[in-house]
This record gives structure tokens, sequence and C-alpha cells, in this order.
């Protein structure tokens, strides 16, 4: 039924040791489905009663421990490995690792790294645990492997804002084991060095250069127009890890010495619904996940932009140093 391994076994064992009553679950929006599932194995094979959060969770950084704070004993979230932030409640970190059926994509993916030889290995948390035989396989077929910790990431993982470790590896191109664009199109323009994924879920190989060239001139046409605004919205996420509020004023205020108005709006989830009061203002900054400026660019009316987009905007930072938005704890 699924590829996902959620390691039930180490959650039952928790659960009892902590003599847990009341136990949390909370699940990234690709593997809610799993959700109750795995609530009714829980409660079936311990006394304890299951609280599944059904809000919208995209990362470590947007925790449920504050709704759950006082209802649950434990709460074991799914999906990703934790930031270095302080949680409200004991929390148990499950990476729900997606198993792959063959090493197929590995195989394709030698031939778009013909000629490089020095290969930096990346991934996301989904895949962590694919790294080591990924490893072996490419040094088995004569290239040589480099990876890294980054700030707050373990070796080779990368975040959608944070991309410590693939910054200044000598390396001659990366191999990105995993799905999505949005992750290599990070690695791309942190290192310009060229960027080949092996997904396992649609069972590809790819490059990344035609998607980033698509991002960029959607990215440019949005700061052309944000260029006329003189009324800007700077928003800030309250959740934990998304929280920006020093930045945010710094922005308010490079906004306002350009002679335009600038307002600080905090809100939870940043969606198109919760900006339709704000139709007023003609741009926005977006000091809370950076995948929400350009990820979901196409669902909002206004320009949304990051605050480095911004810089150029306001004639700061020239466009060629164009740089993605990074998130340091
Ligand atoms: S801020 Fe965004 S990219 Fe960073 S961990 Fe949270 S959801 Fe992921």
């Amino acid at each position: 039924m699924t590829n996902y391994q959620f390691k039930l076994d180490e959650i039952i064992d928790k659960i009892r040791e902590m003599g847990a009553e009341v136990v949390g679950l909370q699940f990234p929006e690709g593997l809610k489905v799993h959700a109750t599932r795995l609530a009714s194995e829980i409660e079936n094979k311990t006394n304890s009663t299951v609280l599944i959060s059904g809000d919208p969770c995209w990362g470590a950084c947007d925790l449920s421990d504050r709704e759950m704070e006082g209802l649950v004993d434990l709460l074991v979230h799914f999906g990703h490995t934790p930031l270095p932030i302080e949680y409200k409640i004991p929390t148990l970190f499950i990476e729900a690792s997606y198993q792959l059926e063959s090493m197929e994509i590995l195989e394709e993916s030698l031939k778009l790294l013909e000629g490089k030889e020095k290969i930096g290995l990346v991934t996301t948390t989904q895949h962590l645990h694919l790294l080591e035989d990924a490893a072996s396989f490419l040094e088995e077929n004569g290239k040589q492997v480099v990876m890294k910790e980054g700030a707050g990431t373990l070796k080779g993982q990368v975040l959608g804002c944070n991309f410590s470790s693939v910054q200044d590896l000598p390396v001659d191109a990366f191999l990105y084991v995993g799905s999505g664009n949005f992750h290599p199109l990070g690695i791309k323009l942190s290192t310009q060095k060229p960027v080949i994924i092996a997904d396992p879920y649609l069972n590809q190989v790819r490059g990344i250069d035609e998607f980033t060239d698509k991002i960029l001139r959607i990215r440019f046409a949005r700061i052309t127009r944000a260029s006329e605004a003189g009324k800007f919205g700077v928003l800030i996420s309250s959740k934990a890890g998304q929280y920006r509020w020093e930045l945010a004023k710094a922005l308010k205020k490079m906004i306002n010495k350009e002679g335009k108005e600038a307002y600080l709006i905090i809100m939870d989830e940043i969606n198109p619904s919760s900006l339709m009061p704000f139709m007023d203002l003609d741009a926005f900054v977006v000091t809370a996940c950076p995948r929400i400026a350009i990820d979901d660019s196409k669902m909002y009316e206004k320009p949304l932009l990051t605050p480095q987009e911004l810089e150029i905007v306001l004639g700061q930072r020239k466009w060629e140093d164009y740089q993605m938005d990074e998130i340091k704890y």
C-alpha cells in the first residue's frame, strides 16, 4: 500500500516508555492520508488516545506543539527532522522514509553525470536513508562523492529554506535524490553548478536548467511589476520556525526610506484568502517560508517577493546577484 516507513514499533515503545495517555500525531500534507490508519494501530496496540492535527503542515518549522500543549503527553511528528528551535512539548520525530524499489534511476542518472567526476549527493528528509547506498553506487561507478552537514541540517540534507549543506562544496555537479523541483532549484541558484534530479516517485531522471530559466523569468516579471508599487505589505508568520520579526522591521524601514508605504502584517498561514482584505496594497514581501513567494506565486493576484527580491526592487541588489531566501536559526 505504501513505500513509507512509519516506524510504528519505535512509536509504540516511546508511548509505553513515557506512559503517554494522549498522543498527538502531525503529518505533512502528502502523508495525512495515512493518519487514521496509524492512529487506529497506535490505539489498538497501546492504551493511549490519539489526537490528529488537521492543520496544514509543511515543515518542522510548523509544529502543532502550541495547539497541543496541555492536551497531549507526546507529539509524534512525521516527515521532518527537528530544527534548532525550542518545542513546547516532548516530540518524537519520525522521518517517514520512502523506500526505493530499485537502483534504476541511479543507473539512469549516470548518463547525465557523464564527464563529471566529483558529485555532491543531496536529498530531503524522506530520502536521507538512501544516501549511503546511493554514494556506494556512485563510487562503484567511478565517481567521487562529496557531502557535508549544513548549519542545522544533516549530511547531504537540504530544506527549502536551508541550502548550507551544498554551499562551497568542491564538486563538478550535484545529484539530488528526491521529488519536486524547488530543492534542486535552490541548489542550482545557491551553487551555480549542474544539478541532476533522480526522482523516485516519478521514476525519472531530469536536469533542472529549463525549470530554473522558467522560474527566473517569472521572478523577473514579479520584480518588475513590484517596482511600480507604492504600498507594500510585509508579511510575518507566527509559526515558531518561520517567525522573522527583526527582518520584517528592517524591511519596513528599507521601504519607508525610499518614500514608499509599508505595513507589517502577522498571520499564521499565508494564503490568497488571508490577503484578500489587503488588496489596497500593491505588493507583499514574505518573511515566512521562502517557498510561499516562489512556489505559490501564480495563486496570488499581487506580486509576492522574497526579502532579496525586495532589495532588487529598491535598487539595493543587482538582478545578477539574485539569491534564494534562507532562514538562519
Ligand atoms: S520554512 Fe518552509 S522550507 Fe523551511 S522548513 Fe519550514 S516549510 Fe520547509
